[in-house]
């Protein structure tokens, strides 16, 4: 392992669904001297046709998801919408570590918290925040991955996803993307180095 780069922090990015925390973590992963690697989740939410097992996901039946949260394989779970449930497995953070990478999360923000609790030092949770709900629906709309049904449950769950945006290390607003980019970028180059 590197000193220069020194390997082991855990960089968290949450945000309510729809905010562009995605495409942040996908343009930090693409800059190589940040020396980041994603943590691939574990959900049991229907594959959506642009994504990969193992790539975006490990796609499990709900059935698999609970056995594993019995026999106390993951880090944090979190049944995010209805029948849904989501969660980073301990095999995951040993597999980046033996890289010798920086993990990077995109994860709710009640997992993004329980990891900042678990590894208070190593942590840096960032909270993306959208300009405004109304604009939230507007970009989750546009994405066209989710039914109306849907939607809406991810927006009503957006207000009181907002509300713990304090509770983080630092906040960025994704009102225009390059700006955001750019400032997600100088925070983690700072934390790691
Ligand atoms: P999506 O269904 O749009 O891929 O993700 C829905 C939400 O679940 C997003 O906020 C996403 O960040 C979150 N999520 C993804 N993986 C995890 C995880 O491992 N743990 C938790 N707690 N949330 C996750």
């Amino acid at each position: 392992m590197s000193s220069k780069t020194n390997p082991g922090k855990l960089i968290v990015f949450s945000a309510p669904s729809g905010s562009g925390k995605t495409t942040i973590v996908r343009h930090l992963l693409a800059q190589k001297e940040l020396n980041l690697e994603f943590s691939i989740s574990a959900t049991s939410r229907v594959k959506r046709e642009n994504e990969i097992n193992t790539k975006d996901y490990y796609f499990l039946s709900t059935d698999d998801f609970k056995q594993h949260i019995k026999a106390d394989r993951f880090l944090e779970w979190e049944e995010v919408y209805r029948d849904n449930f989501y969660g980073t497995l301990k095999t995951e953070l040993e597999r980046i570590w033996a890289l010798g990478k920086h993990v990077i999360f995109d994860i709710d923000v009640s997992g993004g918290l329980r990891i900042k609790r678990k590894f208070p030092d190593e942590t840096l949770a960032v909270f993306v925040k959208p300009p405004s709900i109304d604009e939230l629906k507007i970009r989750l709309k546009k994405r066209q991955t989710e039914t109306e049904d849907k939607i809406n449950m991810r927006v009503a769950k957006a207000s009181a996803e907002l509300a713990t945006s304090p509770l983080f290390d630092c906040i960025i607003e994704n009102n225009i993307l390059d700006t955001a980019q750019k400032k997600a970028y100088d925070i983690v180059s700072q934390f790691i180095n």
